[in-house]
């Protein structure tokens, strides 16, 4: 479904992404970890054209990332992103959040906007907060609704980077079921996290960064319990 190869990328000297290839099949759960600074969210950042390559192809259903205006947004769709912050729109409410993208770029009448968006409020558990503005709702609520308007743009993949990271202790686990929930309803999903036991139970694999490259690629028993590089096991001794 999603496929990069060759992938580079610099800020000024910095060769932050370096010959990334990694493919990502319908359906499939990949989780990236990696050290602070290893290229992670500028990763997951490439994939919906956030940020350009120097070098390398990344392609969706085997057709190259489009460049600007309509097509653009419309990858943006369907290519949903949940970020650390939650990134609603503090001045719509949140049936407005999850009925928004809907409207302007899949072009959906406003009456199915709406069914759709508290159906998926409900899916997510925020279904009682519809009317409510993002500041009223608490930090695990909110992510929740950012979660339910991406997903009503029916998007072919969903990124997450670091979606819980910003939540206190007691909000973590709300998140991750609804994303738990998510893979196990057959979604696409690429998650950074340090949230082990998400990726220990919902990946289908891991992929291990370090300076930019994929350092080491497993299926998440094989990578915890028997890591093959150095890196990877002195970065697992630090966090384990
Ligand atoms: P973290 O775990 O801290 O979120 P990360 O693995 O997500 O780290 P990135 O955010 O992808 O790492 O950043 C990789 C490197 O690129 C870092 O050294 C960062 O400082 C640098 N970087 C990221 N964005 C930019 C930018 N817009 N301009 C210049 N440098 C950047
Ligand atoms: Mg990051």
């Amino acid at each position: 479904l999603v496929a990069l190869s060759g992938v580079n990328k610099h800020f000024g000297a910095l060769h932050v992404l370096q010959d990334i290839d990694l493919t990502i099949a319908r359906g499939e759960v990949v989780v990236v970890i990696g050290p602070s600074g290893s290229g992670k969210s500028t990763l997951c950042r490439t994939i919906n054209r956030l940020e350009t390559i120097d070098a390398g192809s990344i392609t969706i259903d085997g057709k190259p990332l489009p460049q600007e205006g309509k097509e653009l947004a419309r990858l943006r769709a369907d290519v949903g992103m949940v970020f650390q912050s939650f990134n609603l729109f503090a001045h719509k409410t949140v049936l407005e959040n999850v009925m928004l993208g809907q409207l302007k770029v899949r072009k959906t009448d406003k009456k199915a906007a709406e069914d759709k968006a508290r159906k998926l409020l409900d899916r997510v558990g925020v279904g009682t907060q519809a009317d409510k503005y993002p500041a009223q709702l608490s930090g695990g609520q909110q992510q929740r609704v950012a979660i339910a308007r991406a997903l009503a743009m029916d998007p072919k993949v969903m990124l997450f980077d670091e979606p819980t990271s910003a939540l206190d202790p007691e909000m973590i686990n709300e998140v991750l079921e609804v994303m738990q929930q998510l893979a196990r309803d057959g979604m696409t999903m690429v998650v950074v996290t340090h949230e082990m036991g998400f990726a220990r139970s919902a990946a289908n694999r891991v992929v291990f960064m370090a300076d930019g490259r994929i350092v080491e690629e497993a299926e998440p028993e094989q990578f915890f319990n028997n890591p093959r590089s150095d890196r990877a096991k002195d970065f697992l001794s630090k966090i384990l």
